[in-house]
């Protein structure tokens, strides 16, 4: 398509501060013109009539499964997923088979990777193994490229590795990741510790699991000045840790799930293993407390944690099966369903009262407050989750053409058959969600159309 104009016209684009009614004009690989009524002569156009027009979205943890577990996952199922979801780019974490340890390996799967049709960087671990014992080579790593590391899947329970991992983050101005879980607190666990787990028998997480680690880290980076990024955040406690931090000026991001957003503990009563995942679904009055902080602004990224297991390893007593769920494709949906769920708190629609912001949100058939929500929601899942990972992304002038386009108001029901994905532990099966990705470009290459691959 070399010297096509494209126009993606009547869409409400989103911007730093909201979402607008404006027209983006596209010419090769970059974005020429953000205006509200760009002259479209001579070139195609994409009717956005209805629709928000986002940045691609930037997934801060997506688990590849390569190498070593294709059974569950290939790079081209994974592709596929995260294209439809809406994303250009995925961090894919270091718990393979074998860890993402070395030089050698780290190079290695980043020059898999790199042949895939979506953009998929690597995270190394923080300990050989994962094991939570040696600290990696971490110069080294950096040197041939690594810039986040994490032992995802496990904590780091030792204070002292945590300490020096976090100095090597401060020395050479890379990001350490954690999956904050306290070992001990978290042995046997196969469920969020409360009144379910009880009735069901099983060993349950306290959220203090979580939050305790939050709270070590916290005051481990007071002392090394490193950067810290906190993973899948679940504990009411760990927000209330995080945000102080942010605001004594410490460098420190979290992300959020869409599972912990939309879902809570007590879909598990049946052992449906779909449920199953690490961190664990918390109660719901902590499910709506997540929601209702990520809304306020104290998340930096909606991160999908997507966790592809084969069928089998699902297929088991509720204490043995794996923990995870595959999220790529309904990320989107699944968030914004969450978001819509809370009624308006007084001060959303005081502030969403204006003139305006009324006659905005009417375009696309939502509340004010909505709308409000919506913009947050997208600036998590594209610009503040590329900012985790060191990256300026927005939709302005001589940018990429990296855009996705969502219809807000459209319903789907989750079904298993329209995922992409080689595994099948999809936690929205036959539920209805709010939001749709229909249409996207990456670097100004059409890739989705109809909500269909195109390429
Ligand atoms: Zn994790």
């Amino acid at each position: 398509m070399s010297g096509e104009k494209v126009v993606v016209k009547g869409g409400l684009v989103l911007k730093p501060a909201g979402l607008f009614a404006l027209d983006i004009a596209i010419e090769g690989e970059v974005i020429t013109e953000v205006s509200p009524a760009i002259d479209a002569f001579g070139s195609r156009v994409i009717d956005a009539t209805g629709c928000v027009v986002s940045t691609s979205f930037y997934d801060t943890h997506t688990h590849s499964r390569y190498p070593g577990d294709s059974e569950a996952e290939t790079i081209d199922t994974l592709s596929e997923q995260g294209l439809l979801g809406g994303y250009q780019y995925l961090l894919a974490m270091a718990n393979t088979e074998p860890t993402i340890d070395s030089v050698s390996i780290w190079k290695a799967v980043r020059e898999e990777l790199r042949k895939a049709p979506i953009e998929v960087d690597q995270a190394a671990s923080i300990t050989l193994g994962r094991k939570g014992e040696r600290l990696v080579d971490f110069v080294s790593l950096v040197q041939a490229g690594a810039s986040f590391f994490t032992d995802d899947g496990t904590g780091v329970g030792s204070t002292k590795i945590m300490y020096e991992a976090l100095k090597m983050s401060e020395l050479l101005g890379v990001t350490v990741a954690q999956h904050a879980q306290d070992p001990y607190l978290f042995e046997g666990a196969s469920m969020n510790l409360g009144a379910t787990s009880v009735r069901l028998g099983l060993i349950g997480e306290p959220e203090a699991s979580e939050s305790s680690m939050v709270a070590r880290d916290i005051e481990l980076l007071k002392a090394t000045g490193g950067r810290l990024h906190v993973l899948h955040v679940s504990a009411r406690e760990s927000i209330n840790l995080i945000r102080m931090a942010r605001n004594e000026g410490l460098r420190i991001s979290a992300e959020v799930t869409p599972h912990h957003l939309l879902l809570d503990d007590s879909l598990l009563c049946n052992f449906d293993t779909s449920f199953k995942v690490n961190p664990p679904l918390r109660s719901k009055s902590t499910q709506m407390a997540i929601v209702a902080s990520a809304i306020r602004g104290d998340f930096d990224a909606i991160a999908t944690d997507h966790a592809p297991h084969p069928y089998h390893s699902k297929q088991r007593p509720f204490s043995q099966a794996s923990f995870g769920m595959i999220g790529l494709q309904s990320a989107f949906s699944a968030s914004w369903t969450a978001f819509s769920e809370p009624p308006a708190s007084p001060t959303e629609t005081a502030i969403a009262t204006d003139h305006w912001s009324h006659r905005v949100a009417d375009r696309i058939g939502l509340e004010p407050y909505e709308l409000q929500r919506l913009h947050r929601l997208l600036e998590m899942m594209g610009p503040g989750a590329a900012r985790v990972v060191g990256r300026r992304i927005g939709i302005e002038p001589d940018m990429q053409a990296s855009i996705v386009i969502c219809d807000p108001t459209a319903q789907s029901v989750g079904k298993i058959e329209d995922i992409a994905s080689n595994s099948t532990n999809f936690p929205y099966e036959g539920r209805t969600l709010r939001g749709k990705v229909v249409a996207g470009f990456v670097r100004g290459k059409e890739i989705l159309k109809e909500g269909k691959l195109w390429f």
